[in-house]
Order: structure tokens, then C-alpha cells, then sequence
């Protein structure tokens, strides 16, 4: 995600290097970057110009912070304008009503339809919401199938009626619908257009009219660029809805729809797409954004998502384990399978500060761990609970059976002998000793 634009500013931020104070002379080379750098992200001249100018009069305002070098205080000052510009702080989400409504807009192909479902699949796991999914695309019979899917796939019920032409018709009678079977949520999935046109704009209005929506989104392919700038405006101007979804963040490489949409229709971003999955879908949140941007990682992120994988009953039990010696390879698979739940394993290493650079050209597939998983299905309930017993043959047979090299079964069996090793010494009396002493 925005990888250009992150080495852009980086280089921009090496040219203070060596530098012992900002001056107006030093830092007009670096602004310049910066500028250049937004510009090409797809960010227009105008707001480029007024972030860098901005960033220029705090750089050279701040000779407080001494005791930053000035290579740093303008990545902090970058860091700060960019989660400002991007809106400041999170915005919320109002899903309280009886039911409540979301009404989804936006262009065909913009990833509506997807981030319908993904948005019910959240609400449902994370807010304990009872969704309904509602296709009123009375254009593409294929665009209900595609909902119907999905819904499937989630589960969360999806109405539509093929028989009507009318949005309107149809959004009011799934109303019903919801309320006379206990749904509290309704997420309205509507007709998208390949370009903005007038009788889509009336249509979507008509919907909006009738159906009061507590939430009204505007959904755009954040690879468009400026292109999704320039949507967003229209659809604003028709709708005055309340959010931006940005989907496809994950092929952005360049994000100045991120950047300035905020800016342009003072709209908030309040969610981001991420992936096709059903799961790839994150709360945007400014100042987390613009870290990822400088490279700086998102910990607070990822320490959410591993806090809403953690399953406290079964750490609790793991750690009885680790002190009784009794952590085997059944308990190994089970703590891959908590690390998947958190998502794309490039997409986590980015969010550990200076390793999304460092992963960049490193291919790391969406199954990292399948060999090892393949490894530890080959061997028996007992060679898992006790691995002692693995002797020659056995890793022979373990690694015909995963189709992989004995080196690599006899790789894995020591690190896990390590680690096992290592635990058992974390949990022991006087444990940081024992490890210094190991690690010497
Ligand atoms: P709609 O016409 O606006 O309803 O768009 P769809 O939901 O059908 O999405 C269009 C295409 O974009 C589909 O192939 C989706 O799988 C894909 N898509 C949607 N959201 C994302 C996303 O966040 N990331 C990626 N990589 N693909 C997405």
C-alpha cells in the first residue's frame, strides 16, 4: 500500500541528512520533494502546495524540538499534516435505529457491492448487529446473484426482488421486510453507473428521499486517483452523504485519493477496503494511515487485531501447558491458525514499524506457513504430542507424507525443540537469567 509515495518522501527526508538545524535554505530542497512526491501520488498541485507550505512555516517555527535532528522533526511535521489532512481523528459510524439504514453509492465496479457484504460480515461479528442485505440494482440481475453470494457466504440474509424495476419499491419493502423479522441493520446495496449520469444521480436520490438513511456512503476504487476526487465531489453534491469508503487500498501504490478526498468534499473516510475477502476491510483511522505512509508501521493496528483474534480460555490453557512441558505440534498448528485470522501475513509485516520496507521485494505468499502445516499433518497424534519419539525413519516418512526435503522436517523439529526449550526457561524461576544465559 502507497509504496511510491512512501520512498518518495523518504529520500525526501534524507536530503536534511547530516543537517544540524532546519533553515530556509536547507529545507527548500526537501519541500520540494515532498511537493513533487504528493503531485505524483495523484494529489493535486493546489493541495499539495498548501501541505507543503504549511509543513514549511511549522519546520521553520519549531526550533524548540532541539533535540530532534532535523531529518526527523520533518517527518514528524509531514506525519501530523498528513493525518490532518486525511481528517484528524476517526470518525463514528451510526448504526443505532430501529432499523437502522445504510445506503451504498457510487460508481460499477467500485468494489459496492463487495464492501456491502464485507461491512454486514463486521457489524455482525463486531457490533453483534442482525444485518440485511438489500440488492437494488434493478439493472444487472448478475449484481443480485453476486449479493446473494455473498450473503450466503457470510450469512446474513440478502433481499431482492427481480420482478421490480424500482429501487424505491424495493428498498421500502425490504424495510418491512427487516423489521417484521427482527432485523435491526439494513444495508442498501444500489445501481452503479460505469460514469456518473443523470438518471442514476435522480435514481439514487429517489432512494435516498424515501428511505432516510442514518448512514449514506459513497464508495470509490481508491486506484482511480484523482478520477475518485472528482467522483466523490459529484456524488456529494446530489447526496451530501456522510462517509467515504476507499476500496482497493491494498493495489494503491500511489494514495492521493486517501490524502485529499477529505480535503475536497470534507467527508470523512470511514472505512477502507483491502482485499477481496470478506475480512479485508479496516476502520480508517488519519493518524495510523499516515504513519503506514512514512513507513512507520501501525502497531496500534495490529495489536487490535491480534487482541480480536485472542481467545483468553485457550491462551490461559497453553500457558499451563508451556509449565507443564506439554506444548506439542497440535498447540504449534493452533497458534498458526490464531496468526492467519489476523490476515495477509505482507500486510501484518507492514504494520511492524521499518518492515514494510524491508518485506517489499520479498514475496511472501498468503500461505507462508503451508509447508510447515503440511510437515506437522503428516506426523501421528503422537509424534505431535511427543516429538521425542520422531527418530530417522519417522522424519522420512514425515517429510514424504508433506512432500517436502528431510532437511526441512529436520529444520523444524529443531526449532521447535528451541522454542520449546525457550518457554520452558521464560516460565522457570529466575527465567530472565536462565535466558541471558542462552542468549550469550
Ligand atoms: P460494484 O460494481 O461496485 O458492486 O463492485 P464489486 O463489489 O462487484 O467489485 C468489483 C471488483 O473489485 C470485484 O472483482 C471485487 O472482488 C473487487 N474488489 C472489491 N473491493 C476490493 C478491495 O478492497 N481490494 C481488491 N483487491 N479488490 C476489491
Amino acid at each position: 500500500m502507497f509504496e511510491s509515495l512512501s520512498d518518495r518522501l523518504d529520500s525526501a527526508f534524507h536530503i536534511l541528512k547530516g543537517r544540524n538545524k532546519i533553515t530556509e535554505i536547507n529545507i527548500a530542497e526537501s519541500v520540494k520533494e515532498i511537493r513533487r512526491a504528493l503531485v505524483d501520488a495523484d494529489v493535486s498541485y493546489k493541495i499539495a502546495k498548501q501541505f507543503t507550505d504549511t509543513v514549511k512555516e511549522k519546520a521553520l517555527g519549531s526550533d524548540v524540538l532541539v533535540s530532534l535532528k532535523p531529518g526527523q522533526l520533518m517527518t514528524k511535521i509531514v506525519r501530523d499534516e498528513m493525518a490532518s489532512l486525511m481528517g484528524g481523528e476517526a470518525a463514528d459510524f451510526k448504526i443505532e435505529g430501529k432499523p437502522a439504514v445504510v445506503l451504498m453509492s457510487g460508481l460499477q465496479g467500485s468494489g459496492k457491492t463487495t464492501f456491502s457484504a464485507k461491512l454486514a460480515n463486521y457489524l455482525k461479528t463486531k457490533k453483534t448487529r442482525k444485518p440485511l442485505l438489500v440488492a437494488c440494482d434493478v439493472y444487472r440481475p448478475a449484481a443480485i446473484d453476486q449479493l446473494h453470494v455473498l450473503g450466503e457466504q457470510i450469512g446474513v440474509d440478502v433481499f431482492s426482488n427481480k420482478e421490480s424495476k424500482d429501487p424505491v419499491e424495493i428498498s421500502k419493502a425490504a424495510i418491512a421486510h427487516a423489521k417484521a423479522n427482527g432485523h435491526n441493520l439494513v444495508i442498501i446495496d444500489t445501481a452503479g453507473r460505469l460514469a456518473i449520469d443523470e438518471e442514476m444521480m435522480r435514481e439514487i436520490k429517489a432512494v435516498h428521499t424515501a428511505v432516510e438513511p442514518n448512514e449514506t456512503l459513497f464508495v470509490v476504487d481508491s486506484m482511480t486517483g484523482q478520477d475518485a476526487v472528482n467522483t466523490a465531489k459529484a456524488f456529494n453534491d446530489v447526496l451530501d452523504y456522510d462517509g467515504v469508503i476507499l476500496t482497493k487500498l491494498d493495489g494503491d501504490t500511489r494514495g492521493g485519493a486517501a490524502l485529499t478526498i477529505k480535503a475536497v468534499v470534507d467527508k470523512p473516510i470511514k472505512f477502507v477496503g483491502t482485499g477481496e475477502k470478506m475480512d479485508a476491510l479496516d476502520v480508517f483511522h488519519p493518524s495510523r494511515m499516515a504513519d503506514r505512509i512514512l513507513g512507520m508501521g501501525d502497531v496500534v493496528s495490529l495489536v487490535e487485531r491480534a487482541q480480536e483474534q485472542f481467545d483468553e480460555e485457550k491462551a490461559r490453557d497453553m500457558q499451563k501447558k508451556i509449565a507443564k512441558n506439554q506444548f506439542g505440534f497440535d498447540d504449534f498448528l493452533d497458534q498458526i491458525q490464531q496468526i492467519k485470522k489476523m490476515g495477509n501475513m505482507k500486510d501484518l509485516m507492514g504494520m511492524i514499524p521499518g518492515m514494510g520496507k524491508m518485506m517489499r521485494n520479498i514475496d511472501i505468499d498468503d500461505d507462508a506457513f503451508k509447508h510447515i502445516e503440511a510437515m506437522i499433518h503428516s506426523m501421528t497424534p503422537e509424534e505431535r504430542t511427543n516429538p521425542s519419539v520422531i527418530n530417522g525413519s519417522r522424519r522420512k516418512r514425515i517429510a514424504r507424507g508433506a512432500g517436502r526435503d528431510i532437511t526441512e522436517v529436520n529444520k523444524l523439529l529443531k526449532q521447535f525443540a528451541d522454542m520449546s526449550k525457550m518457554m520452558k526457561m521464560m516460565q522457570s524461576q529466575g527465567g530472565k537469567r536462565n535466558m541471558m544465559n542462552m542468549m550469550r
